[in-house]
């Protein structure tokens, strides 16, 4: 099936209204992987207006939950059939490598599948009146019309955790994928067509934040906004979506705390320690990006990671070998050296890492050292505020209170991690640790059946498990008097 680069609204396949274009481009070696229609305000409203007629005449919402969870489902197999390609265009797109796109698209299609299976488990309950011959009964609805926006690090992943929950529920849709990441949305988009959701339910429209999803956020006939991504983003879209007081999801950032207990078994938290932070080189909401280890093994510790990273293998996503791609653009490569510079103003100590690798053959892509810094206190920008790139602060504790404390030292709480052998000690720290996930013994573990989010500045509302379908309905509370007589009080 050839890549339809186009927005999709109202059921059919349309290009831009101006000319304008956007080149996306490889961020292993910057050529242009495709060129595509660049919407504005105009597309986001025509696309408003079809989920909103789609919404209104009720058809979608009237549906069958069981027709509608078996769309869903068709739509988790057709991905499952494209897996390939689909993981081959996200690493076209994203530069992480494909063993890890192939891994993502299982996820996706488990996604898909779990809403599948859910869609129809909700009928409503019946609840106990205080007025005898009476019915009361608590339904869910669907929202209505949602708008849905997401980030360029896991495109399709944050995709599918909006998309099939709202499809499964009811919703109509508009998203807005990241400008910089389209090409796996793009294609799921026609798995949508395929598999036989009617013109209008689920748009999409490509181009720039500042206009569609600015668009999204205000306009009054988009009843819920979802929205994930970076907290400034998220801030704003807070304050737009308060033109109509609109239902709000935010999955913001994160600055994850790791704490490791000399009790842990040592190899396994070096190595998972690893694991919470490279993969695709560190652009990962819930990244352990803040180590804060015992004392007693701190020195060790550093010095077994620091001789694994200097091992990674960079390169591109689609050699077998390698272990770490590149940043996702020359802008955000920027920005991750500018918060290493300010970890050395501040009195980091740098461990290793710190610059650009030197190999010739990465010198088009933007690639960047896995970094670590030690001697590390919660008061440094580089320890406070997301990098979002393939960098380790490392924090020394000498007490289970200090650890705790330092964990949650941060205006974030999405995820965090503690590694010990003594069990209540684990239990004690997650019950103080304030974030939406906590691990004990892994990391960045993930799936559907269990709620995202976070707490603090990293969100509001959950994704996946129930909750996650539960953001999609109104609670609707019936009830019916059986002999209803006058009271007679006027
Ligand atoms: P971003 O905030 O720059 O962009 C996210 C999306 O918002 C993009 O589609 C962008 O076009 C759009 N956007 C930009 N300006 C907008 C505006 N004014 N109104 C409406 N939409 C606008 O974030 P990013 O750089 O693409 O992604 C990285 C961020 O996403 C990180 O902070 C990361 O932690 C976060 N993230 C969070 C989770 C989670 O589950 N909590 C998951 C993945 C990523």
């Amino acid at each position: 099936m050839k890549l339809k680069l186009q927005h999709y609204i109202n059921g059919k396949w349309v290009g831009a209204d101006s000319d304008d274009t956007r080149t996306i481009i490889n961020p292993y070696n910057q050529e242009v992987i495709a060129t595509v229609p660049e919407g504005n305000e105009t597309e986001a409203k025509e696309a408003i207006a079809a989920a909103r007629a789609a919404f209104d005449n009720g058809e979608w919402a009237s549906t069958p939950a069981t027709e509608r969870g078996a769309i869903v489902r068709k739509i988790a197999e057709f991905i499952e059939r494209d897996k390939e390609e689909l993981a081959y265009l996200e690493s076209l797109d994203t530069g992480k490598t494909v063993e890890e796109s192939r891994g993502d698209m299982e996820d996706i299609a488990g996604v898909f599948r779990y809403y599948a299976e859910l869609a129809d488990k909700d009928g409503g309950e019946m609840i106990d009146s205080p007025v005898a011959n009476s019915i009361s009964k608590v339904v869910r609805e669907p929202v209505g019309v949602c708008g849905q926006i997401t980030p360029w690090n896991y495109p399709l992943l944050q995709a599918s955790w909006k998309l099939a929950p709202a499809l499964a529920t009811g919703n109509t849709l508009i998203m807005k994928p990241s400008e910089i990441t389209p090409l796996t949305t793009v294609k799921v988009f026609q798995l949508i067509e395929e598999a036989g959701v009617p013109a209008g339910v689920a748009n999409l429209v490509l181009g720039a934040g500042s206009t569609i999803g600015a668009e999204l956020s205000a306009n009054e006939d988009v009843d819920l906004i979802s929205f994930t991504g970076g907290i400034v983003t998220g801030k704003k879209i807070m304050q737009a979506a308060s033109s109509n007081v609109k239902k709000l999801a935010l999955e913001l950032g994160g600055k994850n705390p790791n704490i490791i207990f000399a009790d842990a078994d040592f190899e396994t938290a070096v190595d998972q320690a690893l694991n919470g932070v490279f993969f695709h080189a560190g652009q990962i909401c819930s990244a352990g990006t803040r180590l804060i280890i015992e004392e007693s093994i701190h020195d060790e510790f550093v010095q077994a990671l620091v001789e694994r990273v200097k091992k990674f293998k960079l390169g591109s996503g689609f050699d077998e070998d390698t272990q770490m791609g590149p940043l996702i653009s020359a802008e955000h490569l920027q920005k991750v050296e500018q918060y290493v510079q300010a970890g050395i103003q501040e009195g980091a100590t740098l461990a290793v890492g710190g610059k650009r690798p030197e190999d010739p053959e990465l010198q088009k892509g933007f690639f960047y050292l896995p970094t670590i810094f030690t001697d590390c206190t919660s008061d440094m920008t580089v320890v406070q505020e997301e990098a979002f790139g393939p960098i380790i602060t490392v924090e020394k504790f000498s007490t289970e209170e200090e650890a705790v404390k330092f964990s949650n030292d941060s205006i974030y709480g999405l995820a965090g991690g503690v590694w010990t052998n003594d069990t209540r000690k684990a239990e004690r720290c997650a019950a103080k640790m304030r974030m939406g996930t906590v691990w004990i013994n892994d990391f960045n573990l993930y799936f559907p059946h269990a709620p995202w989010g976070g707490f603090k500045q990293s969100g509001i509302g959950r994704e996946l498990g129930k909750l996650g379908l539960e953001e999609y309905t109104e609670t609707k509370h019936i009830f019916q008097n059986l002999n209803p007589e006058p009271i007679n009080w006027f």
